[in-house]
Parts: structure tokens; sequence; C-alpha cells
């Protein structure tokens, strides 16, 4: 149990305003909607933002340490 402080903000809170749910749940979110923030973005609570697919680790130049463009040709 973690100790809340008067001035945290609370994990769920009634949407006040219009907004698209991140989870991609297929509602919106209307005012009065009970919402939380997941990874900074707003979603329903009970909703869980889509996973966000960790990008392909590109290959690093071994002169200048930089990454790789997708076309393959470092600019150093
Ligand atoms: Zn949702
Ligand atoms: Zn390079």
């Amino acid at each position: 149990m973690t100790p809340r402080f008067d001035d945290e903000p609370p994990a769920t809170w009634r949407a006040r305003y219009d907004g698209t749910c991140a989870a991609d749940c297929g509602f919106r979110i209307h005012p009065g909607d009970m919402v939380q923030r997941v990874d900074g973005q707003l979603v329903h609570h009970g909703c869980i933002p889509e996973e966000q697919p960790e990008p392909e680790p590109r290959p690093v130049c071994p002169t200048c340490h930089m990454e790789i463009a997708l076309n393959g040709a470092c600019s150093c």
C-alpha cells in the first residue's frame, strides 16, 4: 500500500472533456466517464493502451557509433 498524499492526483477521475481512448477500445471518452492515465496516455478506467512495439534496434556504424539509417548509408 503506497501512502497517498493530498496533492497527488488521483489514479482515476471523471473526464471533463470528450476524448479518444488510447486503448483503441472503440469507445470515445465522454464527460463523466471514469478515466485514467497509463504511460501518459488517457484511457478509460480499466482500459489498457495498446502496447507500442519496441522499435527494431538499428545497426550502429563502427566508425562514428551513430545509428545507421534504414537505407544502410552512414553520413560520416
Ligand atoms: Zn477505452
Ligand atoms: Zn558513421
